[in-house]
Formats: structure tokens, sequence, C-alpha cells
């Protein structure tokens, strides 16, 4: 298994930015209000992550590091409505398939944590730790075990901004987490969980910047059984760089076709000629209206009735931003 792990891997565990999403998305599966992220090096000696999500009973503690025991997923029905952000069980045994990781964690029930260290032979077995609630994931030394794979590896510096980008990408729609990220010992980013409207906003100017917070408009818009809501900047707001665009998917970022034509039509129907909308969208629907099962680690979807979900997306965009334009 640990060969097939380490080939998975090729797909799941690009670099470290790649390990930082499962991850995070693993502490929200487990319900965590607090996430604190320690990296060193970009990531590539070490990615460490703590939760204060519902922790693993040191039972199961091997199991989470074996082939596709997801705890998630019980019947071919639930992975039609996947309502959680992992659902393969196949990120930790692949990511530990290239490092050298440590999983020590405590559930509620019982006031001893125990941790585990995976080895490549399986024989790994759980030992008592002490731990608060939650879970720690230490990830050391990341393709020491694939040295052709650590030459693919950038810079520390860019591998960091790569990570920095995903946690950011994932704390905009987690508003009820709190997030800490460190690099090297120093504090990069760091957010409280944000209760209120004011907070969310809050939290989005942190993010983007003064300028798009400024510019930005709240969207709050349901229809053909969908619901949007989330943030888009005045037309007015003229930015260089193509990228502050982020649509989500009951919280889970997406790039999809049907949606970035939705969008630009949206614009030239107004005729915007606005080169780089900028926006942070929230789209929500019934899990078994989309597919999420397309391709391990990627952002694609699929939309049962994406003209149904485009037309909405477009008309809705379109409403809006009449409606704030003079
Ligand atoms: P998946 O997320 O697809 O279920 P993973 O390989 O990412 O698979 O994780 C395997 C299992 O380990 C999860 O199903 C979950 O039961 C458990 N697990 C992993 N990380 C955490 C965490 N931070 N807190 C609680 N349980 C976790
Ligand atoms: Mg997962």
């Amino acid at each position: 298994d640990h060969l097939i792990n380490q080939i998975a891997a090729g797909e799941v565990v690009e670099r470290p930015a790649s390990i930082v999403k499962e991850l995070v998305e693993n502490a929200l599966d487990a319900g965590a209000t607090r996430i604190v992220l320690d990296l060193e090096q970009g990531g590539l000696d070490r990615i460490r992550i703590r939760d204060n999500g519902c922790g693993i009973d040191a039972d199961d503690l091997p199991r989470a590091l074996s082939r596709h025991a997801t705890s998630k997923i019980l019947s071919m029905d639930d992975l039609q409505s996947v309502a959680t952000l992992g659902f393969r069980g196949e990120a930790l045994p692949s990511i530990a398939s290239v490092s050298r990781l440590t999983l020590t964690s405590r559930t509620a029930e019982t006031d001893h944590g125990a941790r585990i260290d995976y080895k490549p032979d399986a024989s790994a077995e759980q030992e008592p730790a002490a731990h608060p609630v939650g879970t720690t994931v230490d990830v050391n030394s990341l393709f020491y075990n694939v040295p052709a794979r650590r030459k693919f590896m950038r810079t520390p510096k860019t591998e960091f901004t790569r990570c920095e980008s995903i946690v950011k990408t994932l704390a905009m729609a987690q508003p009820d987490c709190a997030f800490t990220l460190n690099h090297n010992g120093k504090t990069v980013f760091e957010c409280k969980a944000a209760a209120d409207m004011e907070a969310r906003n809050t939290r989005i100017t942190r993010i983007l910047g003064k300028g798009f917070g400024e510019a930005a408009r709240a969207v709050s818009l349901e229809g053909a059984g969908l619901t949007m809501s989330g943030w888009i900047a005045d037309p007015s707001f003229s930015r260089s760089q193509a990228d502050m665009q982020y649509f989500y998917v009951n919280q889970r970022m997406v790039r999809d076709k049907v949606i970035s034509h939705a969008v630009k039509q949206a614009y030239s129907d107004l005729i915007y000629h606005q080169r780089h909308p900028a926006f942070v969208l929230f789209l929500q629907m019934d899990p078994t209206m989309v597919d999420v099962n397309v391709h391990p680690g990627k952002q694609e979807v699929r939309f049962r009735e994406s003209q149904l979900v485009h037309g909405f997306v477009r008309r809705s965009i379109k409403d809006f931003l009449a409606a704030i334009t003079p």
C-alpha cells in the first residue's frame, strides 16, 4: 500500500500548498473553530497544523492513515451529496507516504490523547500522548524519499506564498473559524472568528486589501433554489491584476467554466469594459445538484443543471450591477 499511496500522492500532493489545503479541510470537516499552522521553509521542512475539532479516537488513528478509510462517506448515496470538504480518504495516507508524518489527537470522550507515526510497512501503532481535544498533524521533510519531486519545488519563499494564498482562500469561506499562519516562527496572517457581517467584512478587507474593501458592495441574492451572497466590487474599482475573483460553491472554492462564462456575460450585458471584475461570491445549493467528485485536488465541479446555474448567476450579477451603478 505504501507504493500505491506514493502514486496517489502524485495526484493529491503536488506541493506544500496542496498539503496545507487538504489538512485545513480536514480540520474544518472536524468542526474546528480554531486552526493554527506552523510552516518552516515554505512547508518543505515542516507543516504542522493544530485544530480544536472533534479529534480522532485512539483506536481509529491507524485507520486515518490507511487508504480510503474515510469516516465521511458510508454509502453511494452519500457520494451523491457530499457535504464535507474531503471524502476520498486518501489525503492523509498520500501525504504520509512522501514525508515523515505524526498524527496526535484526542476526542472530548477521554482525557488521554494518542499519537501515531506513519511507517511505510504499515506497522505503526498508536501510543499515549498528551494533547488537548482536537488534532495535530505534523508533516516533516516533505519528499525526502522522492528526490525527483523535491527537485520540482520552487524556493521556500515561493512555496510559502502559495500556502498563504490557500489559507486565505479557505479563510474567506469560513468566517466561524479563527486562523493563524506562522512561517519560520513569525506570524504572517491571523484572523479571529467573525461573528457578524461587520467582522466578515473586516476579514475580507484584511485578505483582499483596503481598495477592495472600499469598493465592495454586499450581495445577497436568491432564486431557482439557489442563493448567492458575498461581495462584488463597484465596477469603477480598477485593478491591474486579474486574480481577485473568488467563487465558492457550498463553501468550496471552484474554477468552473460555466460560472466564469456567466460572470463574464453579466458584465458584458451591461457593456462594462471591465477587464478584471473583482468579487468574492458564495453560491449555496442542494449538494445533490453538484458533483464535486470530478478530480482529486482540482477545483472542478459539475452541475447537474448547468443552464439553471448559469442563468441564475448571470441574471443576478447583471441586476446587481445595474442597481449599483448610475
Ligand atoms: P477524507 O478527508 O477524504 O475523509 P483524509 O485522508 O483526509 O480523508 O482523512 C482520513 C480520515 O482521518 C478522515 O475521514 C477523518 O476521519 C480523519 N481525520 C483527518 N484529519 C482529521 C482532523 N483534523 N480531525 C479529525 N479527524 C481527522
Ligand atoms: Mg481530507
